[in-house]
């Protein structure tokens, strides 16, 4: 029977496909249920790679002895020693595979989820810690096994994708979906505005979080539809449903078609006042939809895309590439760059494994570059060099003192002394400006004004701090809101601010591409809303209505209501 579930929306379309369960850990890893006959085959194929495993462990602790390095070293191979022998581990996988004809990485997997939840319930926190040596130990194991494939079950012809279940994604698993043909997914856990539902819409598939326990409900292979519109989820649909949505879908399609007739057209409002449409990109990937909807320009590369997911970081030249393949591709536009912005749910490989007790207000964006002078120095480098391509502006993420500023501005000189030192070619006028997301920034804009060239709201994290609400946690989103009061003032506040002082102000939070918030954020005086490309056409098409001098004295009546309830009526009105 076919059943419904519902969760929260957060990238638009409808996918049809087949499950494919993940666990978050290991993304690669394939479920399926081996055939019988080969089951033996599939326990031996396990005992080999665990036997790799133990020789390669041996081989590092000889290695690190013979060098005579740290103690650490021994230490640490003891225990992934130690957890290898552990009957709950490998015994148990080997079981799972004889019992529930699980493949060898499913039943690892399985099993290292059981073992890190036990793990997570010691209270001393080094123990508890520890988890991260049975991570690491199981993935060694399944990195074995993906090099001696086994008998994967025969695939489906019936043309349907494939639809990721999992529990939950970080960013970097997300954008490995583009390499992997997937239709859409859906995950028991997130938020809308997390860095991966952002992915999600950048990559434009269908996606639903939030749905608490879906992994539990489905099993792989079933059929499911995803409606990312409406945030249903319907799991084993007959014929005359999956008809209905197949209809659906070329509904939405036509809709998307028809507002395509906006593309060349000057996004001017009644009144005459012009307002730039600004594409947030995470890559070169993403210049095609830029240009498809003919876009003024980048107001946000998420240059972060390029360093996590992968275990080494991009040297100079790879970024220098990527930032100058921007540039080239839209000349004439401006195009803003944001500097890495890592730490986060956006971690980098291998440092997931320090203990952050609250990571979004911890190391992260220019916290964590200015720890790691010389990583930042790098990027900055690749920047300046990429700056004779075209007009590149350089934004700095998250920002909260001064001195943050200040650092940023003489590792920038430090750059271009070097380069000139080395007769490399720069813009020196290259301009430099900064992101308004913490609460402190917006309120005391003074010295972020004095020091920068442009600003840009980035209201995901600005709504997140100011309402102190992780955005990526489903628990807590329905407190997630746009609208609240006090976070209409901080951004109207930035927007009057630069206003007076002549600076550009931009907003590049996922609320520049929500039509609910046009007319508001146009009232109260923005005139860049930089956006995943895929909502510029709809937005462009609000800003066409818009009559400025008659939404600007209601918006400013807006934002002396204190009441959420008076604000939404209020916001809803605007529109009628
Ligand atoms: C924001 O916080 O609004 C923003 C644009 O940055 P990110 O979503 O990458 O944190
Ligand atoms: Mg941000």
């Amino acid at each position: 029977m076919p059943f419904t579930i519902h969760g929260l929306p957060v990238s638009q379309g409808i996918a049809i496909g087949h499950v494919h369960l993940v666990s978050h850990a290991m993304l690669e890893v394939n479920h399926y249920h081996v055939a019988v006959k080969y089951l033996p085959e599939e326990v031996e194929r396990l005992n080999e790679a665990v036997a790799t495993v133990q020789g390669e462990l041996v081989g590092l602790k000889a290695a690190a002895t013979a060098g005579q390095s740290h103690s650490e070293v021994g230490a640490f191979v003891d225990l992934q020693l130690m957890m290898l022998a552990d009957p709950m581990l490998i015994d148990a996988a080997r079981h799972l595979i004889t019992e529930r004809r699980c493949n060898a990485e499913w039943a690892l997997v399985q099993q290292m989820e059981l073992v890190v939840e036990q793990f997570e319930q010691i209270e001393d926190p080094y123990l508890r810690e520890r988890k991260a040596d049975v991570v690491q130990v199981i993935e060694r194991i399944v990195k074995v096994l993906l090099g001696h494939p086994g008998h994967l079950p025969p695939k489906r012809r019936d043309g349907l994708g494939t639809i990721i279940v999992a529990h939950d994604l970080s960013p970097a698993d997300t954008i490995g979906f583009r390499d992997h043909n997937i239709g859409g997914f859906v995950t028991d856990v997130g938020g809308p505005t997390s860095h991966t539902a952002i992915v999600a819409r950048s990559l434009r598939i269908p996606a639903v979080v939030g749905l608490h326990h879906i992994r539990q409900l489905v099993e792989e292979d079933e059929l499911l539809i995803i409606d990312g519109t409406r945030g249903v989820v319907i799991v084993g649909p007959d014929e005359r449903i999956v008809e209905e949505y197949r209809l659906r879908r070329s509904e939405l399609e036509l809709e998307r078609s028809k507002l395509n007739r906006l593309k060349d057209t000057p996004a001017t409002t009644l009144d005459g006042e012009d307002v730039k449409m600004l594409a947030n990109i995470e890559g070169p990937k993403d210049l095609n939809q830029v240009k498809a909807v003919n876009a003024d320009g980048v107001g946000l590369y998420r240059t972060e895309f390029l360093f996590i997911g992968r275990d080494a970081l991009p040297d100079e030249d790879e970024q220098y590439e990527a930032y100058r393949a921007v540039l080239k591709s839209l000349p004439g536009k401006p195009v803003t760059i944001r500097t890495f912005d890592v730490g986060a749910d956006k971690a980098l490989n291998g440092v997931g494994a320090r203990f952050e007790p609250n990571p979004a207000l911890g190391l992260r964006a220019i916290r964590y570059s200015l720890a790691e002078p010389q990583m930042f120095k790098t990027q900055l480098r690749a920047l300046l060099r990429a700056s004779v391509h075209g007009q590149l502006r350089v934004m700095i993420p998250m920002l909260a003192h001064a001195h943050e500023i200040d650092q940023s501005l003489q590792l920038i000189a430090k750059a271009k002394a070097e380069l000139d030192a080395e007769g490399l070619k720069y813009n020196p006028r290259l301009e430099i400006g900064g992101m308004i997301e913490v609460p402190a920034a917006a309120l005391a804009l003074g010295m972020f004004i004095r020091r920068l060239s442009f600003l840009s709201i980035g209201t995901n994290d600005l709504i997140q701090y100011t309402l102190a609400i992780d955005r990526s946690d489903e628990a807590v989103v329905h407190l997630y809101d746009p609208l609240h009061p006090a976070v209409l003032k901080l951004i109207a506040g930035t927007i009057q601010a630069g206003a007076r002082f002549g600076l550009p102000v931009s907003v590049c939070g996922e609320m520049a591409g929500d039509p609910a918030y046009t007319l508001l954020l146009l009232g109260m005086g923005l005139r860049n809303f930089s956006m995943h490309p895929g909502h510029i056409l709809e937005i462009k098409q609000q800003v066409l209505r818009a009559d400025l001098n008659e939404l600007a004295p209601r918006v400013q009546r807006i934002l002396k209501m204190d009441e959420q309830a008076k604000v939404r009526d209020a916001v809803m009105r605007l529109a009628g």
